[in-house]
């Protein structure tokens, strides 16, 4: 009788599991098999991992066994072999800006921006002009496995419209700047077509807007602190270049402060929301500053490098756990938007800067290239690592060429020696962007053409 009803139990149980084993719950898309580097709190490596999507979101990371079990997928994507990681935050660009690419090298930060690019962008930049620019920064993007980037431009709405039609995240700010530029005669102007933009994109699934004055050397301070109340207004980020060069601190010295810092402090500009590009010539009080006021870094190796800016602290802001997150900045001081550049130019800088090989491992600039910029921006739970309940914005990345092989340590091979090109799917917001390196929401040659023909009207306007 004892044996009977056991043997009645396991009936029981077994019947149970073939239901449940017969009812999976049906998602949308697994992404399934692959090397699953996920950037959570312990840098979890699932190798095979899967990774369960349904809509916009992640819905599981677990061992593909496991995930057969609990979901069938309308869509699955094998990635055997391949990396699948969280896609890349770019936290600082200036996405149209490609279409200047290469226009003017080899110059000094005020020498470049006042022969060349303030120039330029009065002859050339409309409507037009940052539509065509974002599509091509949009098809580099996600050809080189960024999913969100974070602007700062004139007709900012434009680039958003063509940001969701390209299926990009954007942190999207409307440029603030004292001198009459494309969109705006008046600093006043900026703000109210800044106001306009937030408005209009306020809840949006993919833009979050944002309000970008764009320093202290082209802002004054009045300029500065409304730009910064409007964004206080609306709950909605302030993106600022800070202390990028050794010579904006002069600017600072004028108005009665001693360092970049220190005079955005006085205005009570600094705060959570605040987005500090560069961030290179700070001094340790700074660094408390932008600590204790949650300010996010955003670091720019190679503009910073090719521009001879300077080489910002960064081992010291990850010492003190200051949010840093990398960004390419604009094309026309890279030259490109690819971050897996930028990643291994983080490492390469910060080593040579501090005599320290250890100063930003492998991991940890693809912990900034990820998790760091998504804190940085205050994105953090939504985005930056493959973890159950956040967006699904992740790629996959092929390691069979000849120079990823062989393969000891993914990680490794993601910031030394992989390039954006290795990317063949890029997902974002649970949608499908590129597969096996075709990107389904733009079309490439129109892009690339209509690109060209934007350079000879630059290449007109500027007399080169
Ligand atoms: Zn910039």
């Amino acid at each position: 009788m004892k044996l009977t009803c056991v043997a009645a139990a396991v009936l029981v149980l077994s019947a149970l599991g073939t239901v449940s084993a017969q009812t999976p719950r049906q998602v949308s898309l697994v992404v399934a098999n692959g090397i699953v580097v996920t950037v959570d709190e312990s840098n979890r490596i699932l190798s095979p991992g899967s990774v369960a999507i349904d809509g916009s979101d992640i819905v599981a990371v677990d061992t593909p066994a496991n995930i057969r079990r609990q979901f069938s997928a309308r869509e699955t994507i094998d990635a055997a072999g391949q990396v699948v990681m969280p896609g890349l935050v770019n936290t600082h660009t200036h996405a149209p800006m490609v279409l200047f690419r290469g226009l003017a090298d080899d110059l000094a930060l005020q020498d470049w921006l006042t022969k060349y690019i303030f120039p330029a962008e009065a002859k050339t930049v409309s409507p037009e002009f940052v539509r065509a620019g974002t599509r091509l920064a949009a098809l580099e993007m996600i050809e080189s496995g960024t999913t969100t980037f974070t602007d700062m431009y004139y007709f900012e709405e434009e680039i958003a419209r063509e940001t969701k039609a390209a299926g990009l995240r954007g942190v999207l700010g409307e440029t603030v700047i004292q001198f009459p530029v494309a969109d705006a005669k008046t600093p006043a102007e900026g703000l109210a077509r800044a106001e306009a933009f937030i408005k209009a994109f306020s809840n949006d699934p993919l833009i979050t807007p944002a309000v970008a004055p764009h320093a202290i050397y082209t802002n004054d301070s009045a300029t500065l602190k409304a730009a910064r109340e409007l964004s206080n207004r609306y709950h909605v980020p302030t993106l600022i270049h800070v202390a990028e060069t050794q010579a904006e601190a002069m600017t600072a010295l004028e108005r009665g402060s001693p360092t970049v810092v220190s005079y955005l402090e006085s205005l009570g500009f600094l705060g959570a929301g605040v987005v500090a590009a560069h961030a290179v010539w700070v001094n340790d009080a700074d660094m408390m500053l932008l600590k204790s006021r949650g300010v996010g870094i955003s670091h720019n190796p190679e503009s910073n490098m090719k521009l001879a800016s300077g080489i910002a602290p960064v081992k010291a802001y990850l010492a003190s756990n200051v949010a840093v997150g990398l960004g390419t900045d604009g094309a026309a001081s890279n030259n490109d938007l690819d971050m897996f550049e930028a990643m291994r130019a983080a490492s390469f800088l910060a080593k040579v800067a501090t005599s320290d090989p250890t100063a930003v491992s492998a991991g940890t600039a693809l912990r900034m290239a990820t998790m760091g910029g998504a804190r940085a921006l205050g994105m953090d739970k939504q985005i930056g690592s493959l973890e159950r309940g956040k967006r699904a914005d992740l790629i996959i990345v092929s390691m069979s060429a000849a120079r990823q092989t062989p393969m000891y340590d993914p990680v490794s091979h993601l910031v030394y020696v992989t390039r954006g090109d290795d990317v063949q799917t890029a997902i974002v917001n649970g949608k499908v962007l590129m597969r096996g390196r075709k990107v389904l929401t733009l079309d490439r040659a129109a892009v690339l053409r209509e690109s060209k023909a934007w350079a000879a009207k630059v290449s007109a306007a500027v007399g080169r």
